[in-house]
């Protein structure tokens, strides 16, 4: 049996896994990553890039059937779904195999297997299944960024078939477009894929079981959402829940539980469970590691330690917030950590910027309103709308707010939610100012180019302190 040593091993190569493999490699330390599928994980493959791809799709398509408004003749625009899909699986391919030239560019051997740990004396010892045989790792650390799914309830019937019940891989792929989608759940996945079908023509049904949608979102960015996917035709029940799924030939019934407490009942040509996320945390062989796991994912510490002496893990495994910039940057973390280097910090979860790149799109960073004044912060609040800026009206985009909430005793910025074009663009400048500790006095002595979008988030800063100029 081969057995390879190395001081670093990174199961899973995800945007946790090959970040962290990168970094550690750039340190001077000798790094393998074992992969049982695909370079690049879920997000390059399964999330994050090919939505987008299909979501840039429906984003040109809304466009160009609303060419007239910009002076343009389109007529009889239409689609090609099974291009529309070859696209965004290119985009795919191409990103995941950029990412095997990443691993030879730093010298990171890649094993394509599936891992499993044992107990040894040191770091776990880490046994990788190939399609040759079994190859044994020995490493100073390891690693886990195995990444996670799509949680399921089997008992209610809320579990992928791959033909009508559908998991957000399906929904990428479709072979024809459903005439009635219901999509179960309504964050960032859930929405980015209802926006989608319902750009495209699908009568989209969406139920959420808490009382608003994007319940991550500021309350007031959740309700503005709202009436924009309403107006854009999609039906939303809140405070509702799909009790069942009974799959037929071809179509499938849902019980839903309104708001009201009645069960009503409707028929769906597909449906896409947008439910939760739970960790890949079996037949790794961490419970005979004594490896703790909650709720499907694995406990750490700040420094991503799990408590077995050399084994860590980073990214969706860990649990919320499930992004890939999160992953990242824990991979980061975790190597330097590893490596020795000094002024490490921590990740603070209020400094991840989040995204959904629906129509309108939607981001933030920090904390909502509600969650600053329940933290016992006196907050000063101030916003901005889409309208009254002239880019926005420019571009044709004049829906949106930008909401920002201040510290009233420090004037640190404690959050900012935006709701419009490019918003997902347009927070990292806010995540800046959130990671340098940034005040309302920075922000407001900060020139913001005209013009553009940028201008409003300026706009709200000056609104929070009676400053504001344009409305
Ligand atoms: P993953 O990307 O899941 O990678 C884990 C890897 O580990 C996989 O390649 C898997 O094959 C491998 N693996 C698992 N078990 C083993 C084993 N035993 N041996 C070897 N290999 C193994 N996030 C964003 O930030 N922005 C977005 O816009 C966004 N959009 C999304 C859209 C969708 C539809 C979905 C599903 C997710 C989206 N996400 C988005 C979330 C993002 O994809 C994840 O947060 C990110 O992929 C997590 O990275 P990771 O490295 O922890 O795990």
């Amino acid at each position: 049996m081969a057995e390879k040593t190395c001081d670093v091993v990174v199961i899973g190569a995800g945007p946790g896994g090959y970040v962290a493999a990168i970094r550690a490699a750039q340190l001077g330390l000798r790094t393998i990553i074992v992969e049982r599928e695909h370079l690049g994980g879920v997000c390059l493959n399964w999330g994050c890039i090919p939505t987008k791809a299909l979501l840039r799709t429906a984003e040109v398509y809304t466009n160009m059937k609303h060419a007239k408004a910009f002076g343009l003749k389109a007529d009889n625009v239409g689609f090609d779904l099974d291009a529309v899909v070859k696209r965004s699986r290119d985009v795919a391919g191409k990103l995941s195999g950029g990412i095997g030239y990443l691993m030879k560019k730093n010298k990171i051997e890649v094993v394509m297997g599936t891992a499993r740990l044992e107990k040894s004396a040191t770091a776990p010892l880490v046994r990788v299944r190939t399609k040759d045989g079994e190859e044994t790792i020995r490493a100073k650390h390891v690693i886990l960024a195995t990444g996670a799914r799509a949680r399921t309830i089997p008992a209610a019937g809320l579990e992928p078939d791959g033909k009508v019940i559908w998991t957000a891989k399906e929904a990428m792929i479709p072979d024809a477009m459903p005439k009635n989608l219901l999509v179960i759940g309504s964050g960032a996945i859930g929405i980015e894929f209802a926006s989608f079908y319902r750009a495209l023509g699908a009568e989209v049904t969406v139920v959420e079981m808490v009382d608003r949608i994007l319940p991550a979102e500021d309350e007031e960015i959740s309700a503005f959402a709202f009436k924009q996917f309403r107006k854009a035709g999609m039906k939303i029940l809140t405070g509702a829940s799909v009790s069942k799924l009974e799959k037929g030939k071809a179509s499938v019934t849902a019980h839903i539980k309104t708001a009201d407490g009645k069960v009503e009942t409707m028929q769906a040509d597909r449906v896409i469970l947008a439910i939760g996320i739970t960790g890949n945390v079996e037949t790794l062989g961490l419970e005979a590691l004594g490896v703790k796991v909650e709720k499907g994912h694995v406990v750490v510490d700040e420094w991503l330690r799990t408590g077995v002496p050399g084994l860590y893990a980073i990214g969706d495994l860990t649990g919320p917030p499930w992004l890939a910039h999160k992953a990242s940057h824990e991979g980061v973390i975790c190597v330097e950590k590893i490596a020795g280097l000094p002024h490490v910090h921590p990740l603070d979860v209020t400094k991840i910027p989040g995204c959904t790149y629906s129509n309108p799109q939607v981001a933030s960073v920090g904390l909502t309103e509600a969650k600053a004044k329940a933290a016992g912060k006196k907050v000063k609040v101030g916003r901005f709308p889409f309208n009254g800026n002239g880019k926005a009206i420019a571009l044709g985009e004049p829906e949106g707010m930008v909401k920002v909430v201040f510290d009233e005793a420090t004037g640190e910025l404690l959050g900012a939610h935006m709701i419009g074009a490019e918003v997902t663009e347009l927070i990292q400048g806010y995540a800046i100012a959130r990671t340098m500790e940034g005040t309302e006095e920075d922000l407001m002595h900060t020139i913001f180019p005209h013009p553009t979008l940028s201008e409003m988030m300026h706009e709200a800063v000056l609104d929070a302190y009676g400053r504001v100029v344009h409305v």
